[in-house]
């Protein structure tokens, strides 16, 4: 496949944008190097690179798009709404609608409010329980990614129960230590940190199903038990739902179907962004209105965004939670990625390449070893240079996955009987080159 006008291009970016590329997920490092696809254009389930090859698209920008790019619904909204001014800086009756949609849908949130990223979203849910609490620490679970505040770039200590370490330069120890870092899946070790450090957490954070270690299930219990252990010491639950919320069904990985007891699972803060600005930036929390009411100009947390909320990303988002509301899409999704799934694992035994899918609903993530994957320690004791190899071999037949073995595959409601079947092709091809 020829790309050399996006290798011209990236030459190009290299001289102005730092790494050439303007989030480090987009570059190629993390599958051996080399120029990353400049893309032109986006229409539904398909990239047109600048050199005019087609892909097949799974990344969906990390999760946003789960409509598809470009969906006529969601461009039509956003046309609108530019005509009408893209900022006001004063309250809308647009935010009102999004507020109330988020609310009927993920019943824990009394009271919400809008940001323009994950990231933020996050980061201020963490500010919140601290005032609530009037407590520091925080729990969180390793290979849980919640953005690139301070607080959540901290990686494990060397020992399950050890206080935090900087994932980043830039990031003080003395923040770090603010922030211990247990196991997902592992209800002991959360008791134990807690037994700890208890007096002091002010919230323990989960990605609530994983989506950044590839795609994860809460063992049976596991929510019911962090719920239930970060009460009894004190501690506000808050679950990252910044890919999950819209993901599995039109509502939030709080009230999926697949997780039995939903009260008892209610998180008192949830953190949002991806689908619910349909493809523009924005990030939202919310909980209950008690805790909610920590929040400026209520109460002494203060946060706050010039633009926040804005008509253009409020009705992107609303009208990708119409497309999402209609009867079926979540079910016509799941059947596609059945279908998808269950040839990848056939033409992975065909060609003895080691392969474990985790699948939920329509996304999924592969992993190329021959254990479950549970855990960080067994996302990473994975064969990451077979997934290089895979992931490039894709790329050159039209299949567009990202970069990185961490990543999840998301089908849209553009993808087609036909677009699973030329990615299956793809990758029986791309299985028998890389099993040689
Ligand atoms: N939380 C989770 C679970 C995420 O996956 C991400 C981004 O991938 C974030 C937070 C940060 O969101 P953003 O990139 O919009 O800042």
């Amino acid at each position: 496949m020829n790309r050399v006008h996006s290798d011209q291009l990236y030459e190009e970016a290299l001289k102005h944008i730092v790494g050439g590329v303007n989030s480090p997920s987009r570059s190629f490092k993390a599958v051996g190097g080399g120029a990353p696809v400049f893309m032109k254009r986006a229409q539904g389930a398909y990239f047109w690179d600048v050199d005019d090859n087609r892909y097949v698209d799974y990344l969906a920008a990390y999760g946003p798009i789960i409509t598809g790019h470009a969906h006529p619904h969601v461009t039509r909204a956003i046309q609108e709404a530019a005509a009408n001014g893209t900022l006001y800086g004063t309250p809308t009756e647009l935010e009102i609608k999004m507020a109330k949609m988020l609310k009927q849908a993920i019943p824990s949130m009394d009271k919400v409010r809008f940001v323009n990223s994950g990231t933020e979203a996050v980061m201020t849910t963490i500010r919140v329980a601290r005032a609530y609490t009037k407590r520091n620490k925080i729990i969180k679970f390793a290979g849980c990614y919640h953005g690139h505040s301070d607080l959540v770039l901290v990686a494990a200590g060397s020992g399950p129960s050890t206080l935090g370490i900087p994932d980043s330069a830039g990031i003080p120890t003395s923040i770090a230590h603010e922030v211990i870092t247990v196991p997902f899946n592992d209800a002991p070790a959360l008791k134990e940190a807690l037994d700890k450090w208890g007096d002091d957490v002010a919230a323990v954070m989960v990605e609530p199903i994983v989506g950044n270690f590839g795609m994860v299930m809460p063992k049976p219990g596991f929510l019911e038990d962090l719920c239930r252990l970060s009460r009894q010491y004190g501690a506000l639950v808050i679950y990252d739902e910044v890919i999950t919320a819209f993901r599995f069904h039109y509502g939030s990985a709080q009230t999926y179907a697949g997780l039995d007891n939903h009260e008892a699972i209610a998180p008192d803060l949830t953190a949002l962004g991806k689908i619910i600005g349909g493809g523009l930036p924005i990030g939202a929390y919310g909980g209950t209105k008690e805790v909610m009411e920590q929040v400026a100009p209520l109460g002494p947390a203060y946060q706050a965004g010039t633009m926040a909320g804005n008509p253009a990303s409020i009705s992107a988002g609303i009208a990708c939670l119409e497309v999402l509301q209609q009867p079926g899409v979540y079910e016509e999704m799941e059947r596609l990625t059945i279908k998808l799934t269950d040839g990848l694992t056939g033409f992975a035994r065909q060609y003895g390449i080691p392969l474990t899918i985790n699948r939920i609903r329509g996304s999924f993530s592969t992993h190329f070893c021959d254990h479950p994957v549970t855990n960080y320690d067994e996302a990473q004791d994975t064969n990451g240079e077979m997934f290089a190899a895979f992931f490039r071999a894709m790329l050159n037949r039209g299949v567009n996955l990202a970069p990185s073995k961490y990543e999840a595959w998301f089908l849209t409601t553009a993808h087609t009987e036909e677009d699973i079947d030329f990615t299956l092709e793809a990758a029986e091809a791309s299985f028998k080159e890389i099993a040689k």
